[in-house]
């Protein structure tokens, strides 16, 4: 699932991030790669009209390309406007009622239903330590309640017994009895499925919800089935008050589109994916895991998200062009090492900072962990602001008493101030190169 939207869309960023510059035509000729992607992953078009409209908007803005690293704000952009389409917080049951709480299952036959009722009871009996009794409506097909008890059998589950011949709405009530006698937690109702939508089925959902009022009425689709999945999730909803869509062979090769589009077009939240045909294959549905999955560019939104925290493109301007008119004392080296500290340290760095090449191979000889990071910031700490400000008033004598405050050794002061010497030195090579614009050659 995904994986060729995945690699389409990974290409399309790779492009747009190898370059340190952008322009508005280099954001707009990507968004129709991201168009044509997500079409082909059969995502329904009035929703990806709508996606592509909004990221372009927002990713033409000034402030994206004006920053330093411009292809990697608009991976960002676009994992944003991923994650909101798919429903931005992961909605699980909504249980918080006197019990028994409720809870129906819809849906066509064949789907998944009676195998997601048996996954969903059996992970609220496990991971939320509730009493669960399941009960099948389905006197349509032969052997459903049956199959159903083998279920509840396999996931240590009660099930309601079988009375044969007793109608949908007359289970219903029986079981809801049942469970209030019996002090269980949650009723799960299976419900019985048709192979298309219909009226008569429709009509025996409707006057089941009446009878039972459900707290949670899902409805199970087959994501292979496409952009038909969102279909149907549309003509049931406009039936009964779904309060959510459990999405099931997620672990099939279906394109996507179905989880994709499905609450643009419903108005209603995929609470699960089925996962596979066993019991526990069954995951709760999280829009930005989904979203991480597909762009498969965690990295590079979490390291933007962290940016966002700590720099602003106004101060990394700033301290460019400082550095360009070779104005970078050691109180710049000092704030851009204290960035670095908050963004993760070195580790999680890319080239999100001017210079940042040149910290890395300072340390490449010395133990490159985020403790240097520290020790660097006590040695310039033991300064006074004028050696601060001119590095070379610092004579031997000095720095063996800036060694000494810090808690450092001469070797790592004068490692330090011939790393602030090779950076002040690309900075210069860097006017020459034209600025913030040049400065992206620089970095590795
Ligand atoms: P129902 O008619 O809607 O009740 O469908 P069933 O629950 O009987 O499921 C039909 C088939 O789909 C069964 O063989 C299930 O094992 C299989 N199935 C259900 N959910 C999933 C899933 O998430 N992944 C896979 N691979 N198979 C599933």
């Amino acid at each position: 699932m995904f994986e060729s939207l995945s690699e389409r869309l990974g290409g399309v960023f790779d492009r747009l991030r190898g370059r340190g510059a952008l322009n508005e035509s280099d954001v707009r000729e990507a968004m129709r790669e991201v168009r044509v992607a997500l079409l082909e992953a059969d995502v329904a078009l009035p929703v990806v009209r709508q996606f592509v409209e909004k990221v372009t908007e927002q990713a033409v803005g000034q402030q994206v390309l004006r920053s330093v690293t411009p292809g990697q704000q608009v991976v960002k952009i676009v994992n944003d406007a991923l994650v909101e389409m798919l429903g931005s917080e992961a909605s699980d049951l909504n249980l918080d009622v006197t019990p028994p709480a409720i809870v129906m299952m819809v849906g066509l036959q064949g789907s998944g239903k009676t195998t997601t009722t048996a996954k969903i009871a059996k992970r609220l009996s496990e991971k939320g330590r509730k009493k669960v009794m399941m009960a099948s409506l389905d006197v349509n097909r032969p052997a459903a309640q049956e199959q159903l008890a083998v279920l509840g059998t396999q996931a240590s589950v009660a099930t309601l017994p079988i009375v044969t011949g007793q109608q949908p709405v007359d289970i219903a009530r029986r079981a809801l009895q049942a469970a209030k006698l019996q002090g269980f937690d949650v009723l799960m109702l299976d419900t019985a499925g048709r192979l298309h939508v219909d009226q008569a089925l429709m009509e025996e959902m409707k006057a089941v919800a009446a009878v039972a009022e459900p707290e949670e009425i899902l409805l199970v689709v087959d994501a292979l089935t496409g952009q038909d999945a969102v279909n149907v999730a549309k003509s049931f909803s406009e039936q009964v008050a779904l309060t959510g869509v459990v999405l099931t062979r997620m672990d099939g090769d279906a394109r996507g589109g179905a989880a994709l589009s499905m609450r643009a077009v419903t108005g209603k939240p995929i609470k699960f994916v089925g996962t596979g045909e066993k019991l526990d294959g069954i995951e709760l549905f999280q829009p930005a895991r989904v979203a991480g999955r597909i762009l498969g560019m965690g990295d590079v939104v979490s390291l933007v998200e962290k940016a966002a925290e700590t720099i602003k493109v106004e101060e990394a301007e700033a301290l460019a062009a400082r550095m360009a008119k070779g104005l970078f004392d050691l109180n710049d080296l000092r704030n851009q090492l204290r960035q670095m500290s908050r963004m993760g340290g070195l580790s999680g760095l890319a080239a999100m900072l001017p210079g940042i090449k040149q910290v890395k191979q300072a340390m490449a000889s010395g133990a490159a962990d985020d403790k240097v990071l520290v020790r660097m910031d006590a040695i310039i700490g033991s300064m006074t602001p004028k050696e601060r400000a001119k590095p070379e008033l610092l004579n031997a004598k000095r720095k063996i008493r800036v060694a000494k405050g810090s808690g450092t050794t001469v070797q790592d002061v004068n490692k330090l101030l011939k790393m602030h010497q090779d950076m002040s030195t690309v900075m210069k090579k860097m006017k020459k190169m034209g600025g913030l614009k040049g400065l992206a050659g620089l970095l590795g």
